[in-house]
This record gives structure tokens, C-alpha cells and sequence, in this order.
């Protein structure tokens, strides 16, 4: 058959939402755009209802086969069981070329500093690149004896073996970053792999349920730029007390909101806020509604609507209502906000999510953040009155939406035949073909 005679690419995910949606929609890319045969291999415990929708839906296109795979630990093999059968490795990096620049750059500074990260006096410099603050230092750098330190450590010093590296973002969004891995040669040793920027690859408008098509038709009735989309990924979610602040800010400010709410947690950490791993399933039981302040949903159902768990994200942030887009920060999260145009404000809660927050805000500008004084756990009502009026009404906020709608047009450039991103897909799927 012509599958059989097509080249064929396994595109290999790791587990969770975050990986899953970028590699799928670049193994729909290779498939509708550039004529490849590819399986995606998912490695999966247990599926979600948003991972079953997005990977088993009817209309994928064919030569796009998906294979679920238990959890197998592929960490230790991949690479050398690729290179015994003589197949070329690429690495697909689903965070920013910034943040790959980091972990590019670990190796180096493990051999270079003594002691711990988080004891250093200044911010972490980069060569050719911007700074690290020390507060935003992921989770897994902040203590060097501790296991998840030194897994990480062992991965990011392979990267460099890859025959390429694949990244997630695109020439104007990151040109510092990519210029300085490109250029740099202690980000990677001899012979450097190509750096090839190949996004934004956001997810597409899923399937809408039912819930999902009244969020829609409520934005439809709001003017233009007007409403905060408030979504902490696929697991965020806020203390009990963060919560409470939160609901009071938001009514305070007046806004019109849709507001996606998760049960809280209280167990951990900064911004009062934790990670709730299960795609926003485990919490959907509608109990989250009782930790909102008594009356809140009555008050403010003229300006918001509060969704149980999980919103189309993806949807919303298209729709042209939407004016600004509370989010912790996943690359994802954030690619989707540029590419529709939409400002965001700062809520980072773990992984790499800090680092982002703050290239988002000082080197691209399209993000606003909460003042947060050291140390402290929860943000007041106050501050998030100040913020959300802000981003909504204020100079500030009219600032990030002019960059974020100049990035939209970017992107569709940058995805378009002739842009940088397309052209650099396009030129790695012939050489497969060739191959
Ligand atoms: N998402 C969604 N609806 C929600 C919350 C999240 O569709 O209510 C999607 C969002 O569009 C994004 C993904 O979940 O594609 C979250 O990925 P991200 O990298 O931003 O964060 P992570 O979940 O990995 O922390």
C-alpha cells in the first residue's frame, strides 16, 4: 500500500497533557502537511477523558496512527536502541528555547559552581542569553543532592546527542535564546546538533461539549476584549485561602471573568497553589463551587461564569471577547495565549513556569504579574483587584495586548508557507524522506 512506501517517524511522548498536545499536533503537521506515516506512541497508565478525545478522535487524518503504550521507562534506552538499529534521534523540547538554554547550560554549571543554586549572590547568567533569577529557579535545580536534581542533569547532558533538537517556539519570539544556543558552544559539545524552531504548535479547537458550547455562547454575548480567562493548566490549582482572595479580588474589580475552578489544595507550595496531576479529572465533582465565598456565584453572574474544571481553552482564548488570560505559565498555555493575541497575567506555580512568567513579561511583553513581596504565600484581594483592573483597563495591560496581537500575526506568519517555522518542518520532513 502507499503507507507501506511512505517514510515512516515514531513520535514518542512522555506522559501528561503537556507533551501530548504539542507532539500530537506535530505529528498531525508531518502527516496533512509533509506526507509522513507516523505512530504515536503514547505512554499511558491511564487515560483521561481530554487525552481519549484528543488522541482517539474520529477524524484523525490517515497515515496517523496512535499506539498506547504501558508505562514503559524508555529514559535509560531510547537513544542507544535507535542508534544499534541505525535510526536517527530527534529531541522535541516542549518548553521555551530559553528554558532549553538553561538546561542545556546545567552540565556547565554543575561542574562549575560549588554548593547549592538558590545560595548563589546573583542571578544565573546564560551566555548570549538573559539571566535566571534565583527565585525562579525550577523546583528540581533548587537542591543538587536530591534525585529528581540529578535525573534531570543526566537527561539534559544527553540532549546534545540527538541528531536535532526540535523546539516549540519561533525566530521572534525567542531570537536571544535561539541565537545563543545556535552560537554558543558551551550549550552544546561537538558536533552541535541543528536547532530547529518549529512552533507555535498549539492543539486545535477540540470537539465541544455540551458545557463547552454555553461558555462559548456566553462570550458571544460579551464585548470585544473584555473578559479574563482564568485556566491553571491541565493540574493547577490554589489553597483554600488563595481561592478566597482570589473569588473576592475578581468580584471587587468589576470584570467580566470565566473562571475555571478545581477543588483546592492546601498541601504546598508558592503562590499557594499545587498541582493536581489527572488532566482536572480527579476534581471534578462540582464540590469545588462550596469554597467559593458564600454568594459569590449569585453576585457576580452578571459579569462571569465559573466552569467546573476544564474550559476549551483553546476556543476561549480565540474567541474575540477575551482580553486577558490569568495563567500559571505552561509553554503551552502560553504559546496558545500569543497565538490568539491574548495578553496574559502571571499566576507561575511549578516547574519551569517561573522562568517563563518573567521572559514573558520583560523580554517579550505580554504579560502582567502580581506584586509579591518574599516570602509571601497568598495574594490579597486587593492586589488581585489592582491586577485584573489593570490588565483589563490599564495602560499596562493595553500594552501587552498591542505585543500579544503583533505575536499572533507573527505566528501565523512564522506556521505559514515562506515562515521560518514551516519552512524549518518542512525541511527536516525531507530529509526523512530522503533518508
Ligand atoms: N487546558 C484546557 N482546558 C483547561 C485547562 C487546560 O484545554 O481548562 C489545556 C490547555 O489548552 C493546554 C494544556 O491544557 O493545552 C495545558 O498545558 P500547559 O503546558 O499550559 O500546562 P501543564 O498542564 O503542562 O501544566
Amino acid at each position: 500500500s502507499e503507507i507501506a512506501t511512505t517514510p515512516h517517524v515514531a513520535v514518542v511522548s512522555s506522559p501528561g497533557m503537556g507533551h501530548i498536545i504539542p507532539l500530537f499536533e506535530f505529528a498531525r503537521c508531518l502527516v496533512t502537511l509533509h506526507g509522513l506515516h507516523v505512530s504515536f506512541l503514547n505512554i499511558t497508565t491511564e487515560a483521561s477523558t481530554a487525552q481519549m478525545q484528543l488522541l482517539h478522535s474520529p477524524n484523525l487524518p490517515s497515515g496517523l496512527d496512535v499506539v498506547d503504550l504501558p508505562l514503559v521507562d524508555l529514559s535509560t534506552l531510547a537513544f542507544d536502541v535507535c542508534k544499534e538499529l541505525s535510526i536517527p534521534v530527534y529531541s522535541f523540547c516542549t518548553t521555551s528555547a530559553a528554558f532549553l538554554a538553561f538546561s542545556l547550560y546545567i552540565p556547565t554549571m554543575d561542574r562549575e559552581i560549588e554548593g547549592e543554586y538558590v545560595d548563589l549572590p546573583e542571578p544565573v547568567r546564560l551566555p548570549g542569553c538573559s539571566r535566571v533569577r534565583i527565585e525562579d529557579l525550577l523546583d528540581q535545580v533548587r537542591d543538587r543532592k536530591n534525585d529528581e536534581y540529578k535525573w534531570y542533569k543526566y537527561h539534559v547532558s544527553r540532549l546534545p546527542k540527538a541528531a536535532g533538537i526540535l523546539v516549540n517556539t519561533w525566530e521572534d519570539l525567542e531570537p536571544i535564546a535561539l541565537g545563543a544556543i545556535r552560537e554558543n558552544p558551551v550549550y552544546t559539545e561537538i558536533p552541535t546538533p541543528q536547532i530547529y524552531p518549529v512552533g507555535p504548535l498549539i492543539k486545535d479547537i477540540e470537539p465541544l461539549t455540551a458545557s463547552d458550547v454555553d461558555c462559548l455562547a456566553w462570550l458571544d454575548k460579551q464585548p470585544t476584549d473584555s473578559v479574563i480567562f482564568i485556566a491553571l493548566g491541565s493540574g493547577g490549582t490554589l489553597s483554600t485561602q488563595q481561592l478566597t482572595e482570589f473569588a473576592w479580588g475578581l468580584e471587587l474589580s468589576g470584570q467580566r471573568f470565566i473562571w475555571v475552578v478545581r477543588l483546592p489544595s492546601d498541601i504546598a507550595c508558592d503562590m499557594a497553589s499545587f498541582f493536581c496531576a489527572g488532566d482536572g479529572e480527579a476534581i471534578n465533582d462540582g464540590r469545588e463551587m462550596e469554597y467559593l465565598p458564600e454568594g459569590f456565584l449569585e453576585r457576580t453572574k452578571e459579569v462571569g461564569l465559573v466552569v467546573s474544571s476544564w474550559a476549551p481553552q483553546v476556543a476561549v482564548l480565540s474567541h474575540p471577547s477575551t482580553g486577558a488570560f490569568v495563567s500559571h505559565c505552561g509553554w503551552n498555555s502560553s504559546l496558545e495565549s500569543v497565538r490568539c493575541g491574548v495578553p496574559m497575567i502571571g499566576w507561575p506555580l511549578y516547574a519551569e513556569q517561573r522562568m517563563n512568567a518573567t521572559m514573558l513579561m520583560e523580554d517579550v511583553g505580554v504579560l502582567t504579574k502580581p506584586v509579591v513581596e518574599p516570602g509571601q504565600k497568598t495574594i490579597g484581594r486587593l492586589e488581585i483587584e489592582r491586577l485584573m483592573r489593570t490588565a483589563i483597563e490599564g495602560e499596562e495591560g493595553k500594552a501587552c495586548r498591542r505585543k500579544a496581537k503583533e505575536l499572533k500575526e507573527s505566528a501565523g506568519k512564522t506556521l505559514s508557507i515562506g515562515g521560518a517555522s514551516y519552512e524549518s518542518l518542512s525541511h527536516l520532513a525531507k530529509q526523512w524522506k530522503a533518508y
